[in-house]
């Protein structure tokens, strides 16, 4: 436990907790909706801190990202708690727990770790990182010094402080629709009341960070996969982030509320694929799809494959070393070339 940096003494002995959009305004002695932040004599406590659930070894392709360090392996952290209540998590055992848990380790070991599996980067992933975000600004400081990548996958409901921390540590963003981000769904089956603070985080990163961002969009069957709402999506990305950011769309498959689910039929997915090709989006994927041709990265030049895909391998490179398309020339904005553990096996459990 640690005291967290991103709070307001209100009145009385109440605090306001500013790591996340939900804005928790929390009395002494209770805790704030995601489990692990919380009010101690007057002061907020970020319970989790020096504490994580889980730890792997992952690829960097499995975030999703595809246009950030090709091929790295990255050791993914998480603690316990989520600020989002997503009736559809798959690490809801994780994120919906509202324990702390887990094994006992201080920044320097989390590097210590990360180096002792020759990744390259570390992901804060699994739950929303933001919550936690102190401890991850402690990693991510010397991690950034060693030379090792920091990246979050987040819900992205965030807020200018914590864009303002991000800045200190923070490489590389996935931010996670769900449902297109439509309103009517995020209230119904993510307990949030307005999507409106992620798109005016994406705007803030954009506007005074150089993080390189990705987003994704899980498209839920039945509820969460309307067409109209992705071109809406879309056109918001495309308008302020520009054509180039990449966008994934995922496949839903059942999980802990929503077994009574199927997964997402492949051709839904396609039609989002061909509404954000059609507003101009240049690099559109779609995943959870092993094998699909729409895993590959095509160039917008001339529609070869610049990367072969399958899953989170990467099976083929058609890129020079300035990563431009070697059939016509164009510059495919891609971070960095292809690692050299690209070929590498990059799974493997560390902390179950
Ligand atoms: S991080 Fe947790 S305590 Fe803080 S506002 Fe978000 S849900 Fe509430």
């Amino acid at each position: 436990m640690r005291e967290a940096q991103l709070y307001e003494v209100t009145e009385g002995s109440r605090v306001k907790c500013t790591a996340c959009a939900r804005y928790c305004q929390i009395p002494e002695d209770k805790i704030g909706l995601c489990g692990i932040r919380g009010n101690v004599g007057g002061k907020l406590q970020l319970f989790a801190y020096g504490k994580i659930i889980t730890g792997n070894v992952d690829p960097i392709e499995k975030k999703p990202v595809s246009h950030y360090m090709p091929g790295t392996k990255v050791f993914s952290i998480a603690t316990t708690g989520c600020n989002w209540l997503c009736q559809y998590c798959q690490n809801f055992d994780i994120s919906q727990r509202r324990k702390i848990e887990g094994s006992d380790v201080s920044p320097k070991d989390v590097i210590r770790m990360t180096k002792s599996y020759d990744c390259q980067g570390l992901a804060y992933t699994y739950n929303e990182p933001s919550i936690f975000i102190e401890f991850a600004r402690d990693i991510g400081v010397i991690a950034r010094r060693e030379g090792i990548i920091n990246l979050f996958v987040s819900n992205g409901y965030l807020t200018p402080e914590t864009v303002e921390l991000m800045r200190e540590f923070l490489d590389c963003i996935t931010v996670d629709f769900k449902g297109n981000g439509e309103t009517a769904f995020v209230r119904r089956y993510i307990g949030v009341p307005d999507p409106e603070p992620i798109f005016q985080s994406l705007l803030d990163i954009k506007n005074r960070t150089n993080i390189h961002k990705e987003i994704t969009d899980l498209v839920v069957p039945e509820l969460g996969d309307d067409l109209i709402q992705a071109q809406k999506l879309c056109r918001w990305i495309y308008d302020n982030l520009g054509p180039d950011t990449p966008i994934h769309f995922l496949r839903f498959h059942p999980d802990y509320k929503l077994m009574h689910l199927p997964q997402t039929p492949i051709k839904i997915l396609e039609r989002h694929h061909k509404v954000a090709k059609d507003i101009g989006l240049n690099f559109v994927y779609l995943g959870n799809v092993l094998g699909h041709p729409l895993e590959n990265t095509y160039c917008p030049g001339c529609g070869e494959i610049v990367v072969k895909r399958f899953g989170y391998n990467i099976g083929g490179w058609h890129m020079d070393k300035r990563n431009h398309c070697l059939t016509c020339g164009y510059r495919i904005p891609i971070v960095g070339s292809l690692a050299k553990t690209a070929s590498e096996s990059k799974f493997l459990t560390v902390i179950p």
